[in-house]
């Protein structure tokens, strides 16, 4: 920590002191009694010598041990004294080391929250003098809870440590610098306000800095962090209750927070929009408690699709919140609030409960298809709740198929392929879903032992149009023949993107031609129709076939 210890003494330590510096008093005893003993000396001494020569009577008795008592007391006096002043000092030194203790971070001996709200607040005083301002900053570790959980808090300690050594040596030296949090840094710094880009310039150096990776116990860790700077002299007016450093530190958290949501590894200076955007996430984030328990996450069905003969295969459930406050959302406003604050576990055992039961009077051949959060993967315990819902739901597993995204590629790819493995033991097929949109997923794709392989939509959509995309959904569609993965092409909104997929064999589809996601009672009402529910379902079983190899290959199919 390079910033000095900001030090305010509390009223009673302050008292404590005065009284050890009042001892003085012994002090002033010495100096008294050496007064004393001038008189008394003075007065005994010349008739001590003149007794000695030999024409006297010598001192008066009295005034000897007049004399003697003094010396006593002087030398008592002077002892005291000294002992004192050696205490106190002592004693200052103790107080001052607790108090450094008390205001500095035990593990990274940068300060704490207390004491840099303190070092804060006195340096926007002083900054109101002189004319420079202030920029503070929030910086975050983005997955320093992944690594503290696998690796072991020992490991996460040490790379707090480091990371604290890399903030220090990235910032100027009369910084302030503290860790406020678990993985979470502030710092305030002094700039020139019409050098603002002296700011940006640390910003991205901090940045770059924490993306080396940490070398700990043999073990190379990857870490990013997310950084939200204020500074202040955009703050407009002093909020009643808040402190000016609170307030900043508030604003530099929510830019921080914009960082996170925003690809991570990057640095934004607070906006005002960024309030707004703040508030309607901690409205959506109260929402859904209230919502999973009320019952307000409903699913929806997307058709899937033969391409070549267009026959219905089954449905994906894609979950939706129809929500009170805000009408029906789609999961992007939700799930990843979910992810974040640990309730898309819940979120999607309910919804998936609610997929069975609704999958339960469809025709037995259609198939369900769940999507699953990479967080849910995580759950060693994941496949065998899964069971339990089947179980409860008497659904065959054979149904079911999970899709998990590519990301789960940066995941712990040995627990991925053991959760895999686990979830096809009991008859469930796994897809890998968005194929194409993450990095280094080619590589890693033979090491897990997926049973179908969905192509994003952003390349289908154009293959049409755009020869890149068709050359990628071309290459995808190679790619599945040769590791034996069936292929599902995602986003077919046209009948131009339709036919330019017909030239692929055995290609699966989903997308708006074939019909937007629909509530369960529409589906269900539209399966009604084509005579596809579940024995003792059907109202009329009549002219059930027929409807449906209609509403499956003509072009009714393109219009639902
Ligand atoms: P996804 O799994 O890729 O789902 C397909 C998304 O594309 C759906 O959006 C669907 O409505 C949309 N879509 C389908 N056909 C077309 C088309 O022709 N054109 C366009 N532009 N879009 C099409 P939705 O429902 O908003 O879902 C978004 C994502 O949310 C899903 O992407 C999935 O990753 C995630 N998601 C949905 N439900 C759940 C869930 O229960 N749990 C988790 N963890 N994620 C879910
Ligand atoms: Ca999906
Ligand atoms: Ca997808």
């Amino acid at each position: 920590m390079k910033a000095p210890v900001p030090g305010q003494r509390t009223p009673r330590e302050q008292k404590r002191m005065s009284a050890a510096d009042r001892d003085v008093v012994a002090l002033a005893i010495a100096v008294a009694a050496i007064i004393l003993f001038v008189a008394t000396g003075s007065a005994v001494l010349p008739a001590a010598i003149r007794a000695m020569a030999g024409y006297g009577i010598g001192p008066d008795s009295a005034l000897v041990n007049a004399l003697l008592l003094n010396i006593a007391l002087i030398i008592f006096g002077w002892r005291r004294y000294a002992d004192l002043s050696g205490e106190i000092a002592e004693r200052r030194r103790a107080e001052e080391q607790a108090r450094s203790l008390a205001e500095a971070d035990p593990l990274t001996g940068t300060l704490n929250r207390r004491s840099f709200g303190f070092a804060l607040d006195r340096l926007l005083d002083e900054s109101e003098q002189a004319s420079r301002s202030i920029a503070i900053m929030m910086i975050d570790l983005d997955n320093f809870k992944l690594v503290n959980d696998r690796k072991g808090h020992g490991i996460g300690d040490l790379i707090l440590v480091e990371c604290a050594r890399r903030i220090v040596a990235a910032l100027p030296s009369e910084a302030l610098i503290a860790r406020i949090g678990g993985d979470e840094f502030a710092c305030a710094l002094t700039f020139d306000p019409s050098r603002v880009q002296a700011v940006d310039a640390i910003a991205s150096r901090l940045i770059d800095a924490i993306r080396e990776p940490f070398e700990v116990q043999n073990l190379a860790i990857d870490m990013t962090a997310s950084v939200g700077i204020t500074r202040a002299d955009t703050l407009k007016k002093a909020i009643e209750g808040i402190s000016d450093a609170q307030h900043m530190l508030d604003m530099a958290d929510v830019a921080m927070y914009h960082a996170k949501r925003n690809g991570r590894n990057n640095y934004f200076w607070f906006e005002d929009f960024m309030g707004e955007e703040m508030r309607f996430r901690d409205r959506i984030e109260s929402g859904l408690r209230r919502g999973i328990e009320n019952g307000e996450f409903v699913p929806f069905y997307e058709r899937q699709i033969d391409v070549e003969t267009g026959e219905l295969i089954g449905f994906e459930m894609l979950a939706r919140w129809n929500s009170p406050e805000f009408g029906l959302l789609v999961p992007d406003m939700f799930i990843p609030i979910a992810e974040e604050v640990g309730l898309i576990s819940e979120l999607s055992e309910t919804l998936i409960a609610s997929a069975l039961e609704d999958a339960r009077h469809w025709a037995p051949h259609l198939t369900l298809a769940v999507n699953i959060s990479p967080i849910q993967l995580r759950d060693p315990w994941f496949s065998q709740r899964l069971l339990k819902l089947l179980v409860a739901a008497n659904f065959p597993p054979g149904r079911l198929e999970i899709e998990i995204t590519e990301s789960c590629m940066h995941e712990d790819i040995v627990q991925v392929r053991t959760l895999i493995a686990s979830l096809k033991n009991q008859g469930v097929r796994v897809s890998l879903d968005d194929f194409g949109t993450g990095y280094n997923s080619l590589s890693q794709l033979h090491r897990l032992p997926f049973d179908r392989i969905k192509i994003d939509r952003s390349f289908v959509r154009g293959i049409d149009r755009c020869e890149d995309s068709a050359a990628i959904v071309e290459s995808i569609a190679m790619l599945g023949k040769g590791l034996g993965l069936p292929v599902t092409a995602e986003g077919i909104e046209t009948t131009a993107v339709l036919e330019r997929l017909r030239a692929f064999s055995g290609l699966r589809g989903q997308g708006y031609l074939y019909g937007k996601p629909r509530s369960a009672s529409d589906t269900r009402a539209w399966l009604e129709e084509l005579g596809l529910l579940a024995d003792g379902e059907r109202k009329s079983a009549d002219d059930a076939g027929t409807a449906a190899t209609q509403e499956q290959n003509g072009p009714r199919a393109a219009q639902a």
